[in-house]
């Protein structure tokens, strides 16, 4: 059987400043080693100093990943020397006294099945290292410690996947989860990195790094899988180590034989003492904790009778799900779900798009009642959608400029009626034995005028007409 575990790296981008001093948590913007301070190049005599507010939100996800909390958190030191890391050492977490991390013994079910989480760490990000010319054959490595000191966590999960399907599903479920909690924007740049871990019953087991998007990761367990496989096969013993995933060739690669956790030499981190959580820590927390995205899910399909599957799409998307809980109200909630579902979500498909988007919370409740007051079609309506999302213009001025709006004047519709009779005579002989012919005189009221005759209108015109009612 195939053992699958994963160790994801995620930054802290919603917080201010880094782990233990007042540079930016934010670094991308700064040229090159602009955003850096004694305390975050470990500059001897500097003193780390921890953000509050760092507990706060690695506190805040543990619990939404159902782990247990510590009362007492400690930070330790992992000693490894490489040139991204100016102390020699990474502030992080470690279990060497019982549980002294963020978070430990956690769960997310994932397609029905449990996925354990190991553990929650609080550590600092290294800074980076950027290599000229092609990284094999490379003579210049330029290092930049502006990240050097940004608050991370580190989630680490247990060997409990069985395929690389179910590593991508946990992903994207994670990713949702932590944008629900507003801690992070997993979609930056570098914010989220996932590590993995393969081994085969009874096998060693095997570290893939450095892959860079999460299609990849699966492309790259895929890979990893195979190959030890075939080494079984032959006899040939695994080794444990650590491989790279090589972009160009689709293949892992030996990268080193794996270090032990003794290599790091952990010991407690003498210039950050033991941190109690009280009580109120947690209960200030979790009255902070935003609704979570099963609790949405459920609240729409029961309040407002929105199918199942509209709500969980909804649901798990915290920027559209923002945006129908400012437009919506009873009547009109579960029309707003699908405009959002079904076209909205297509029209702004792209992080650029969404902060570009000027489509108002306004906008989209106008758009709702003029459907169900049929004053607009779904047709035009979804014309109207795309005009809004291109400039933001009201929906009236829309609607006159494009003449989307429906017809509703009785004389009109009755013209158009008395031509769709006189051109399907045999229709109209067909409809004493066959009512529901009526319908087909309906659509084709509908095709003449683009979708835009008030249908309910149409038909009691129409019924009329025919002696049907
Ligand atoms: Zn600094
Ligand atoms: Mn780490």
């Amino acid at each position: 059987m195939t053992k699958i575990g994963l160790e994801i790296h995620c930054q802290l981008t919603n917080l201010e400043s880094k782990l233990f001093c007042s540079c930016k948590a934010n670094y991308r913007e700064f040229s090159p080693n602009s955003n850096i301070c004694p305390i975050c190049i470990g500059l001897p005599g500097s003193l780390p100093a921890l953000n509050k507010k760092a507990v706060e939100n690695a506190t805040i996800i543990s619990m939404a990943l159902n782990c247990k909390t510590p009362e007492k958190i400690a930070f330790f030191r992992k000693n490894y020397f490489y040139p991204d890391l100016p102390k020699n050492f990474q502030i992080t977490q470690y279990d060497a006294y019982g549980p002294t991390s963020i978070g430990h013994d956690g769960k997310i079910t994932v397609e029905g099945k449990e996925i354990r989480i190991r553990r929650i760490q609080i550590e600092e990000d290294p800074g980076r290292l950027i290599y000229e010319g092609e990284s094999e054959k490379t003579q210049i490595t330029l290092v930049d410690y502006n990240r050097a000191g940004t608050p991370l966590v580190e989630i680490v999960t247990e060997p409990d996947f069985e395929n690389p399907k179910q590593v991508r599903v946990f992903l994207n479920i994670l990713v949702d989860l932590l944008t629900n909690l507003s801690v992070s924007d997993p979609t930056l740049e570098g914010a989220l990195r996932v590590d993995g871990n393969v081994s085969l019953e009874g096998g060693n087991k095997v570290e893939i790094k450095n892959v860079s998007s999460f299609h990849d990761l699966e492309k790259a367990i895929h890979f990893e899988i195979t190959r030890q496989q075939s080494l079984v096969e032959r006899g040939i013993e695994i080794i444990s180590e650590t491989r790279q995933w090589d972009d160009r060739r689709k293949i892992t690669v030996s990268a080193r034989t794996k270090e032990e956790e003794s290599d790091y030499r952990y010991f407690l981190e003498g210039d950050i003492p033991w941190i109690k959580l009280s009580p109120e820590h947690f209960n200030k927390l979790k009255e902070k904790m935003p609704e979570s995205i099963s609790s949405k899910r459920d609240r729409y399909v029961n309040q407002y009778d929105i199918p199942g599957q509209v709500a969980d799409i909804l649901s798990s998307d915290k920027f559209f799900a923002d945006l129908f809980e400012k437009s919506h109200d009873v009547l009109n909630a579960k029309e707003i779900a699908n405009i959002i579902t079904t076209d909205l979500m297509g029209f702004v498909d792209t992080r650029e798009k969404r902060e570009d988007l000027k489509l108002t919370s306004q906008h989209l409740t106008e758009l709702a009642n003029a459907i169900i007051s049929n004053k607009l079609s779904r047709i035009s309506a979804k014309i109207a959608l795309q005009e809004i999302v291109n400039t933001g213009k009201p929906l009236s001025e829309i609607i006159s400029e494009k003449d989307l709006g429906n017809v509703s004047d009785e004389s009109e519709i009755t013209e158009i009626i008395d031509k769709v009779i006189n051109e399907e005579s045999n229709a109209v002989k067909e409809i004493k034995e066959k009512p529901e012919t009526v319908n087909f005189l309906v659509g084709q009221v509908m095709k003449k005028t683009s979708g835009k005759a008030n249908p309910s209108t149409t038909l009691t015109i129409l019924k009329k007409k025919l002696g049907l009612s």
